[in-house]
């Protein structure tokens, strides 16, 4: 009998990728969603389209004991969509909801250890001032100071999940994920992340032409490519630590030279605008002590190699939508 899974938030990008291992490994997999992944077929056995905000939903997915269960689902996007305030209500609401339904649900049908997704913008602002020397140490957590509302909602998550494991006996694994990218995800639209809107804006420019980037540009960010981050995922899943623990990338990168990268990727001689912009903490860096610490393991792609592909990927997306708008006139 092959192991089963369940992959919620499997029409997402990270949840996409999972779906993909776990099948290669031999899995029967089952995906939820709002929707289907835009970017690539599913590879699940069975994929269903629901709302995980609504708990017969719910109970009808988790209808069994699955061997490994993964939460990946939330009202989620870019800077754009987290930082502006205007969707603080949805994403607080929709992201507890699914999480409070899921959880619970897991727990009665007795599939004691589910994965959780948190993020580093459960991180204190306060610790993330000086773009040269974040500490995002899972232990700097506290006292509590996202800088968003998503980030709260992820700390109450993540806090619900081990509660679970205190009280009920479960054994949930909690990561905080730090700017996963890669081919496959949102590229446009306003949910796009940095990585991905840097090869959007430098694959459409014409030559000489300057692209914008938001803020002074000397913010700092590490990236994670997602071959890595469901690596990780599936470690931790698959370890008796309980979390929470950082899975991301070491190598800390401004934003300007994150898009210097991408247009020496490109091979253009694009310039470089910046402009006002939503923005987030002025630095943030994965602190991999802890997952080297408990795991043996931590992420070790170089950041160049991750953006060539995604550059690659997103080019390739332009070049295949401008194709199809010609044959269609
Ligand atoms: P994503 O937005 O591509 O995937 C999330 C999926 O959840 C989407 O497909 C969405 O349709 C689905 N979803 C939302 N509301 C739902 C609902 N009510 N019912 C069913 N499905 C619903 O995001 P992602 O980048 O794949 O991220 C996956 C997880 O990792 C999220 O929890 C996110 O908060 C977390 N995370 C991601 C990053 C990153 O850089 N990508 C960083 C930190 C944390």
């Amino acid at each position: 009998m092959a192991k089963t899974a369940l992959v919620c938030g499997a029409g997402g990008f990270i949840g996409g990728h999972l779906v993909k291992r776990l099948k290669r490994e031999g899995f029967w997999v089952r995906g939820v969603d709002l929707k289907f992944n835009e970017h690539a077929e599913t590879e699940a056995d069975d994929f269903v389209i629901g709302d995980l905000r609504d708990q017969l939903v719910v109970r009808d997915v988790v209808d069994r004991k699955f061997d490994e269960v993964y939460q990946l689902a939330a009202d989620m996007g870019g800077a754009g969509y987290i930082f502006t305030g205007e969707n603080d209500a949805d994403i607080m609401h929709n992201s507890a909801t699914i999480n409070l339904n899921v959880l619970d649900a897991c727990y009665k049908r007795n599939n004691k250890r589910v994965f959780y997704s948190s993020s580093a913008c459960m991180y204190p602002e306060h610790n993330q001032l000086d773009p040269d020397n974040p500490n995002c140490s899972e232990d700097s957590a506290y006292p509590a100071n996202p800088d968003s509302e998503y980030g709260w909602e992820k700390l109450f998550s993540e806090r619900l999940y081990l509660a679970y494991n205190r009280n009920y006996g479960m054994q949930n694994r909690v990561a905080r994920y730090h700017n996963i990218f890669g081919p496959e995800g949102t590229w446009q639209g306003g949910k796009e992340k940095a990585p991905a809107a840097m090869c959007r804006k430098i694959a459409l420019a014409e030559p000489g032409q300057s692209i914008e980037v938001w803020g002074d540009g000397l913010q700092t960010r590490s990236f994670l490519y997602v071959d890595e981050c469901v690596e990780g995922t599936i470690r931790l899943l698959r370890s008796d630590f309980e979390g929470p623990v950082n899975i991301g990338s070491e190598e800390m990168v401004t934003i300007n030279g994150l898009a210097e990268m991408v247009i020496d990727i490109a091979g253009k001689d694009t310039g470089i605008k910046n402009i006002p912009g939503p923005l987030g903490v002025r630095g943030r860096n994965s602190d991999n002590r802890l997952i080297r610490e408990k795991l043996g393991w931590a992420p070790s792609q170089s950041l160049r190699t991750g953006m060539e592909k995604t550059y690659g990927w997103i080019s390739g997306e332009i070049q295949r939508l401008h194709n199809q708008r010609i044959a269609a006139e």
